[in-house]
């Protein structure tokens, strides 16, 4: 399956999209795990992403649209994909048409996670993650706390706030979500590709996606 996530902060995309990754064999490509990534590892892109990302404003379309045409060549995204916070802006999406149309590939479908403010600012100020940059597993402080020291259970690495998880970033970030990414639900739409689906527990968001996936695939 070809799939995109759409979704404010904290809507719980990155959760979605680790199990999902499960059901059919997708790959989960997170631009923002790999932006994370590179400022971890102090690369090229890191340098240059990083001060956008610590105020909670988009990086520029440019480089994201670099990484993207180059990752969606991958061999491992042969047996699909699930677009986790990308595309972000009216521009990255048409871009995206050109790159999947030059690729001879399409989209399945299009999943808007929805949830109310209060849940989203609650889940933003309590999530934590794995600062192992090839790791970045979600924990939340009350619902689905680290290990014993603020460990990883995965990979044993310590578990942070992430930067931009300060409450002065989390508003910039809703509101960047509102004006350059709430659009997105009308582009897809418009193309056919859209369904709402609700986001308050994960079993039931991931049940409902995977009747949709299903429906799908008996058409
Ligand atoms: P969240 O959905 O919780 O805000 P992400 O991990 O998706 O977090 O993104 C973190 C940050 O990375 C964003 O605030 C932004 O600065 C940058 N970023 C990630 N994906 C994109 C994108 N597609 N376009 C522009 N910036 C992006
Ligand atoms: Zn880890």
């Amino acid at each position: 399956m070809r799939t995109i996530l759409l979704g404010a902060p904290g809507a719980g995309k990155g959760s979605v999209a680790k199990l999902l990754t499960e059901f059919d064999g997708s790959v989960q490509i997170s631009t923002g795990d790999i932006l994370r990534a590179a400022v971890q590892e102090g690369t090229k892109l890191g340098k240059k992403a990083k001060e956008y990302m610590e105020r909670g404003d988009l990086v520029p379309d440019s480089i994201i649209m670099e990484i993207i045409e180059v990752r969606l060549q991958e061999p491992d995204c042969k047996n699909g994909f699930i677009l986790d916070g990308f595309p972000r802006t009216i521009a990255q999406a048409q871009e995206l048409k050109q790159i999947i149309d030059r690729l001879n590939i399409r989209l399945d479908l299009v999943v808007n996670l929805e949830a109310p403010l209060d849940v989203l600012l609650e889940r933003l100020e309590t999530r934590r993650t794995c600062s192992n940059p090839s790791c970045q597993e979600i924990y939340n402080i009350k619902r689905n706390p680290p290990a014993d020291g603020g460990k990883c259970k995965k990979c044993d690495s310590p578990v942070i706030q992430r930067a931009d998880e300060t409450k002065e970033a989390i508003c910039n970030r809703l509101e960047t979500y509102n004006s350059k990414t709430a659009p997105l639900i009308d582009f897809y739409q418009k193309e056919g590709l859209l369904k709402n689906i609700l986001s308050l527990t994960l079993p039931e968001t991931i049940a409902a996606i995977k009747k949709e996936l299903n429906s799908l695939n008996k058409h």
